[in-house]
């Protein structure tokens, strides 16, 4: 079985697979259907620790449920708010934040992350990770709201100083230049 390079998600989970090892502490910042919480509780193993965050109920319930079914829930630590609070409930010395924009696919399509709290979120994230560790963000220009938040995010990490961080912008070329693209922010060890 080859894993495909198909959209931004298995590009993101490459990443994490490579920077996320047993016993770290990991922040899902937007958890939404869960995905990528259960590849980071995989990842830190037992001895690790996830925090995920997520505004909506149904996001962190449906999370909550994935969790369980495999007997992760013991390292996860779900926050049924905005991750813009994630300074107050979370400890440093992260080896990864994920952020994975936009809405909630197959749920509420007018509930989407916001370029203020996005931004504040990031500001926290970056004072959160361990030398080497990364914030790996998935962006949707596509959607009403979405082109205000990626130049935020652009804006953002083009701005950092090298080398205290390395950011990266990854995207398919062959593709709308709309379609969704990775930003991967390391902090220089
Ligand atoms: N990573 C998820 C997955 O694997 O299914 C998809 C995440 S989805 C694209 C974006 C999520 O961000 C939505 O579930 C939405 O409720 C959540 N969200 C929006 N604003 C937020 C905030 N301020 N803090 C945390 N989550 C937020």
């Amino acid at each position: 079985h080859i894993p495909l390079l198909r959209g931004p998600v298995p590009l993101t989970h490459l990443l994490l697979r490579h920077f996320v090892r047993s016993g770290d502490r990991v922040v899902d910042a937007t958890c939404g259907n869960g995905n990528d919480t259960l590849l980071l509780a995989e990842l830190v193993g037992p001895t690790g620790k996830v925090w995920g965050f997520d505004i909506q109920r149904e996001a962190v319930d449906g999370t909550a449920r994935k969790l369980a079914a495999q007997g992760f829930e013991e390292r996860v630590t779900l926050v049924a708010a905005g991750h813009e609070t994630m300074a107050g409930q979370v400890e440093a010395g992260l080896s990864a934040v994920v952020f994975n924009l936009g809405y909630l696919p197959g749920g509420d399509r007018s509930v989407i992350t916001r370029p203020e709290t996005t931004g504040a979120a990031l500001e926290q994230a970056l004072g959160l990770l361990a030398p080497g560790g990364i914030v790996a963000l998935t962006i949707y220009p596509g959607h009403r709201g979405g082109d205000a938040e990626r130049r935020l995010v652009e804006e953002w990490a083009g701005q950092l100083p090298a080398p205290l961080f390395h950011a990266w912008r990854m995207g398919q070329t062959n593709v709308t230049a709309d379609a969704p693209y990775v930003i991967c922010v390391q902090k220089g060890a």
